[in-house]
């Protein structure tokens, strides 16, 4: 079934299910991506007291020896807030989500989620409270209800089709000949970009994790497309704790703080107006993207 020569890029959703689904994707993961599983009586339950759901602490980090990607990056993340993380391709965006997912640890500083550091929680317990969409899904050679069902393994069909509707799948799913029982081939081959990730959404709704990490798709998306995930995240969002990488201006300024990264360092932070009136990073790119203006499209980074 699986393919355990795939690129780590590939797989993220897949590692967030709930542990009633973990089997071969748990193994996979523990072959790809070397997890930083707990050891003994240092397992700790997070804290959902905790008012940061994450912080970042300090935290520096290199794939390998002499090449820093993150240069001690501090951030907390409140609860139910939404935060922007923006930068030039390169600058360590995907990097942050990786440390924060559990597939790299970094060499210094602190990951925590909700109050407790990254490595001290089970693996499961990690999972279970992160939900990631990002560019890249992964789908099972499953039928099209499995692959949304995939995060959560005591779903009904009611459920399935209620997390479809909200992610504006339901629709081009019920037009498919066989509607919700299609089979999904390969990683989605006969599905375009913008339902491939409509169906990730819907994954990640009906698992109902309490923080989604979101890696907002650039416009390679056709529009229709575009603005069905972008209606379907927009309702799913509220009330739920969001860092996203995030290209579209008209997101990026909605966010309740905005961090701009610039080579592996956090160089700016605050709201859009902020950071408009600030003469850095920021306001060069929004600059550079206007310059190039394609009406609701304005992407940066
Ligand atoms: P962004 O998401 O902001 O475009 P990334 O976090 O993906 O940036 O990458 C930051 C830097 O880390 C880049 O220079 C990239 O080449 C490097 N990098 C990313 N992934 C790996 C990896 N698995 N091994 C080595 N270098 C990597
Ligand atoms: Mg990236």
């Amino acid at each position: 079934l699986f393919h355990i020569g795939m690129s780590v890029a590939v797989i993220p959703d897949l590692i967030f299910s709930s542990k009633e689904a973990s089997g071969a994707a748990g193994r996979m993961f523990e072959i790809l991506d070397h997890p930083v599983e707990p050891t003994g009586s240092d397992v700790l339950k997070p804290n959902e007291a905790a008012e940061a759901v994450v912080e970042f602490a300090g935290v520096s980090f290199q794939y390998s020896e002499g090449s820093r990607i993150l240069d001690h990056v501090s951030f907390t993340l409140p609860l139910g807030q939404t935060f922007a993380l923006v930068g030039p391709s390169g600058s360590g965006k995907s990097t942050i989500f990786k440390l924060l997912c559990g597939y790299y640890e970094q060499q210094e500083g602190e990951v925590k989620l909700y109050g407790q550091q990254l490595r001290q929680l089970q693996l499961d317990e990690l999972r279970s409270k992160i939900a990631l969409v990002s560019q890249d899904t992964y789908l099972f050679p499953a039928t099209i209800a499995e692959n949304i069902a995939y995060g959560n393994a005591r779903a009904t069909m009611a459920d399935i089709v209620k997390a479809a509707k909200m992610a504006n799948a339901h629709e081009f799913i019920i037009a498919l000949e066989k509607g919700y029982e299609s089979f999904v081939g390969e990683r989605g081959a006969n599905l375009s970009g913008g339902e491939k990730q409509r169906l990730a959404i819907a994954r990640a709704i009906l698992k109902d994790a309490p923080i989604l990490l979101l890696d907002e798709p650039t416009s390679a998306l056709d529009t229709q497309s575009e603005l069905l995930v972008q209606e379907a995240l927009g309702r799913w969002m509220k009330g739920r704790t969001v860092l996203m990488i995030a290209h579209r201006l008209s997101t990026i300024a909605e966010a309740d703080e905005i961090l701009v990264l610039d080579g592996g360092r956090l160089v700016e932070r605050g709201t859009h107006k902020q950071l408009l009136k600030q003469d850095g990073l920021y306001r060069k790119l929004v600059a550079e993207s206007l310059s190039h203006d394609q009406g609701d499209l304005i992407e940066i980074g």
